[in-house]
């Protein structure tokens, strides 16, 4: 599609005005040259004796136009008031020629609940409703999913410790590539030989981080080793990565110490009993639907049974919190089918239930290979996204964290729900950069928050193991950066 636009207020640049088209067409690309024809047309103006802004946006797609003008009075109190006009009369067009309004509506590129967290700020809950529907076109199932996701994530944050931070460990490897994952884990037998070497690595990172951050007084409030798959680590790896854990981040400021086990193919009693008895509090475990067929089809070498006896087997060996991710919208799935995944897992009744919903990742074998199979603007991903919240809060959890990626089918949300008491606090301070989250390993980033949380700073690691293994590519956690924003920002 070919993007022009004249925008006299200085209120939006190409990428939103991608983001707005993407919304609809996840697989859009965006040329000088289309020999689609396809094109958007954006003029955006503001009359200062009016206190007027205008908006004026032509779509062309597929054969069809529609042009849209829009104008409303300053509102003082509404800083991204430009922007958001041009937004709405997009999705005038849009809503011409798609046929539909996305559940979001305008809201892209940024994270719901901070806008709910800042407007609630000095206005009530359904004052905040209010306005999300009206401002952003947010429908009104997720704009009351969005609110109490945003009045529990105020709740949770008002113990964050002073000076706190958390840490994210990375073992970027898999068994096996679900075909919707465009991570970067390694799954091929070469990749995975390098796990031994890997782990040396990670542990000299790890012991970094620690250095760092007891010498600066830093407080580790949360730990999460995630993936890839990290109960991929045979017994003895596991238990050797706990204990360095432990070693170098235990203390009474450690409130939190996750554990994705990922798929339940991968993991055993006895891996189980290692993880809670090295001090573990939460696992996750994963079946993303309970369709066996679905599973096959995705690649994910696992059936639903199998969840269920690594559920049991993890409350055998003592855990409460587990978390369980489901994704709507899979390539395959009906409206019926996922309606079953979310009334199997609410019956299975982890602590946490995590939905999220499909997108089409750039390198996984859906967008490089099937991507025709793909209902991009799939409204039965919207149906099954509200059903879930629905079934789920009926079911006694409440959001607590919630945010948006690009290129999910139907531009939804992927939201986690909680029991009381069981919510992750690093998927909420590290959502809502409450704090820095130190990362050891490959694939990650160290995203530095300062202190008055304005300053954000992010130095990442090498994307694959063998680069992150390369000495000359990567030495190490950078303690030199670390103390250079310290000392600037605290
Ligand atoms: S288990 Fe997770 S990280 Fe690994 S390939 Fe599947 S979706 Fe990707």
């Amino acid at each position: 599609m070919i993007i022009n636009y004249d925008d006299k207020t200085n209120s939006i640049n190409a990428n939103y005005l991608q983001s707005l088209v993407l919304m609809y067409l996840p697989c859009e690309k965006f040329a000088l040259s289309d020999e689609d024809k396809s094109s958007l047309s954006v003029f955006a103006d503001y009359d200062d004796n009016k206190r007027e802004y205008t908006a004026k946006t032509v779509l062309y797609h597929n054969g069809r136009i529609s042009e849209k003008t829009l104008c409303e009075i300053k509102d003082e109190s509404n800083a991204n008031q430009g922007k958001n006009v041009v937004g709405k009369a997009f999705l005038e067009c849009a809503k011409e020629i798609f046929g539909y309004v996305p559940q979001w509506g305008i809201m892209t590129g940024i994270r719901p609940a901070k806008v709910a967290v800042n407007y609630l700020s000095d206005h009530s809950e359904s004052e905040t409703r209010k306005y999300l529907e009206k401002e952003y076109l947010v429908s009104k199932n997720r704009a009351k999913v969005c609110v109490m996701t945003a009045v529990n994530e105020m709740k949770l944050v008002k113990n964050i410790k002073d000076n706190s931070a958390s840490v994210y460990i990375s073992i970027p490897f898999c068994p096996s590539k679900c075909r919707y994952c465009s991570f970067v884990s390694s799954s091929t037998k070469k990749l995975l030989s390098l796990i031994p070497d890997y782990l040396e690595k990670l542990y000299s990172d790890i012991e970094k981080i620690s250095r760092f951050s007891k010498s600066s007084g830093i407080k580790i409030e949360t730990v999460y080793i995630g993936g890839g798959t990290p109960a991929i680590l045979d017994e003895n790896q596991i238990s050797k990565l706990l204990h360095v854990v432990n070693d170098n981040f235990y203390s009474g400021d450690l409130r939190e110490f996750t554990f994705e086990a990922g798929r339940p193919d991968c993991t055993t009693k006895e891996k189980l009993r290692i993880i809670k008895g090295a001090g573990v509090t939460r696992l996750s475990i994963n079946t993303q639907t309970t369709n066996d067929d679905i599973l096959c089809a995705v690649g994910r070498k696992h059936t639903f049974e199998d969840y269920k006896r690594c559920m049991n087997e993890a409350h055998d060996a003592g855990f409460d919190n587990i978390n369980t991710d489901l994704i709507a919208g899979l390539p395959g799935e009906s409206e019926k089918s996922f309606e079953k995944s979310v009334d199997d897992i609410a019956a299975v009744s982890p602590a946490n239930i995590t939905v999220h919903t499909f997108a089409l990742k750039k390198s996984s074998v859906y967008k490089t290979q099937d991507a025709e199979k793909i209902d991009a603007n799939s409204k039965t991903a919207a149906k099954m996204i509200n059903y879930s919240s629905k079934k789920i809060i009926s079911c006694g959890y409440e959001p607590y964290y919630m945010y948006k990626q690009k290129n999910t089918v139907g531009n939804l949300d992927n939201t986690g729900y909680s029991k009381k008491g069981f919510e992750c606090l690093y998927n909420v301070y590290m959502m809502g950069e409450y704090h820095t989250v130190f990362s050891a390993g490959a694939d990650g980033s160290t995203k530095y928050v300062s202190r008055d949380r304005n300053t954000i700073k992010r130095i990442f690691s090498p994307k694959y193991p063998y680069e992150y293994l390369d000495e000359s590519k990567y030495a190490g956690f950078d303690e030199k950066s670390a103390y250079e924003f310290y000392e600037k920002y605290y």
